[in-house]
């Protein structure tokens, strides 16, 4: 293996080996402090001006980390610089199911297996590598590196960056493992929850209560009624399933036979194309619910299950989407996944998504980094370097 694959490979053994799990539950959930300590180092030591900025205090230390190489303005007309931006945290994971230990980063079958691999912290020693085969005197345009926490959870490492954090640069590549293909739309994802209270009593006199299961069939009406409008409405023909969707995840209530149904929690999420806002949808949903309530005699109210991720489009004829391409030899396409893409976007930055893996071995076991995508990935964002920043 060349030296630069090699290096490539200890430093995302590395990065493996620092357990850095974000999850809702606060039994998985751990700082990624160790993987942002370790990039702090490999970007130090290639020069690069480095930041920490720690997350708003939660449960854990969290922390999202700003590398810089290059002036800190563009210079000589220069249009603008690149921010390279990766997450450092992974999901939970199930280790008995590994036929190896996840966090030990193992060569076998033609990929590296660890967990992140692939999702995503062997973007970082790609994208590194890279760095390291330029000369960061010929920068003409500050050249970012962006490492943020929570992206498996609730994003927050993303949703908190300063408007300021990146500047200078006008385009920015997310490496969620796309196979190198360049991607510049996704959906977005929003999960609400909706609680109905009617009021309990005994079963043997209806009008004792005001049982809310009653109200259900009226209910489903109501959602089924918006998806299809929504059907009929948005349409975007880049993607899998081209129109958003409704999904009923859960339906809880009530406790006895004998006991008018009082309370009752349902539960959905929609997949938004670009230009469905989220706040529409709730705008919509919060009046229509409002007169189901009225009507019906009961309350309800919606309320957010998480923070909605917006969907994400990149202009087709934008010059990174351009330049994606161009290096990619391909068009870019979509995919069936969020990413942080509309928070760099919210920044003014031109932004694809777009690294090495497969997004099919994401997120289970034996998770893995194809070896034979590392030399491509390091020749392409090496010349997306050279056309964004020198
Ligand atoms: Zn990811």
């Amino acid at each position: 293996m060349p030296t630069t694959e090699q290096q490539v490979v200890q430093q995302l053994r590395q990065l493996v080996a620092v357990p850095s799990v974000s999850s809702p539950d606060p039994r998985w959930d751990t700082s990624n402090r160790g993987v942002i300590d370790k990039l702090a180092g490999f970007t130090d030591s290639l020069g690069f001006e480095v930041q920490l900025l720690p997350l708003h205090p939660g449960p854990a230390g969290k922390a999202n980390l700003i590398a810089r190489l290059g002036p800190e303005r563009p210079t000589d007309g220069c249009a603008g610089g690149l921010v390279l931006s990766g997450h450092t945290d992974t999901v939970p994971f199930d280790e008995g199911r590994w036929q190896s230990d996840p966090l030990q980063l193992v060569e076998r079958d033609g990929g590296l297996f660890g967990l992140g691999s692939t999702d995503m912290k062997g973007f970082f020693p790609v994208a590194l590598a890279a760095v390291a085969e330029i000369d960061p005197a010929d920068l003409r345009a500050p050249l970012y590196l962006l490492a943020t926490a929570d992206e498996e959870s609730t994003m927050r490492g993303a949703r908190e960056l300063p408007i300021d954090a990146l500047q200078g640069a006008s385009a920015a590549i997310i490496g969620e493992p796309t196979d190198l293909q360049p991607v510049r739309l996704h959906k977005g994802i929003m999960m609400q929850g909706v609680r109905l209270r009617g009021r309990s009593g005994h079963s043997s006199d209806p009008s004792l209560g005001r049982n809310v299961i009653d109200v259900v069939p009226e209910l489903l009406a109501l959602f089924d009624c918006y998806r299809k409008e929504l059907a009929r409405s948005y349409h975007c023909e880049l993607l899998a399933v081209p129109s958003p969707t409704i999904n009923f995840g859960c339906l809880h209530g009530g406790d006895s036979p004998n006991r008018i149904c009082g309370e009752l929690e349902f539960s959905f999420d929609v997949r938004m194309v670009p230009g469905l806002a989220h706040t529409e949808i709730e705008r919509v949903l919060n009046q229509r619910l409002g007169e189901l309530a009225e009507a019906q005699g009961i309350e309800i109210e919606m309320y957010r299950l998480v923070e909605p991720v917006p969907a994400f489009e990149q202009a087709a004829e934008s010059p990174a989407v351009r330049a994606a391409e161009m290096v990619a030899g391909q068009p870019a396409g979509a995919v069936n996944f969020a990413t942080e893409a509309p928070f760099l976007q919210r920044l003014g930055l031109d932004t694809i998504v777009m690294g090495p893996g497969c997004i099919d071995v994401a997120h289970q076991p034996d998770e893995y980094m194809p070896l034979n995508q590392l030399r491509p990935g390091i020749d392409m964002l090496k010349q997306l370097i050279v056309h964004h920043c020198l």
